[in-house]
């Protein structure tokens, strides 16, 4: 009890995704992610150093230049 189980289009489970890898803003490099991350984590691209925070907008992750 006290588990809420939601539809595959509920809103707001994204924000609770957990992610594997991104794809660099920058450089187009694809970063795979071992430990994971989600919204709100921050991320370096292994390739040219770049940090961004994770964001979601619009359904979809942006990645926002620190
Ligand atoms: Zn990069």
């Amino acid at each position: 009890m006290g588990m809420q189980e939601f539809g595959d289009d509920g809103p707001g489970n994204e924000e609770d995704k957990v992610f594997k890898d991104f794809e660099c803003p920058d450089c187009s490099a694809d970063n795979p992610y071992d430990d994971g991350f989600s919204v709100g984590d921050e991320v370096r691209c292994f390739y040219c150093g770049a940090e961004f925070k994770v964001r979601m907008q619009g359904g979809k992750l942006r990645f926002k230049s620190i």
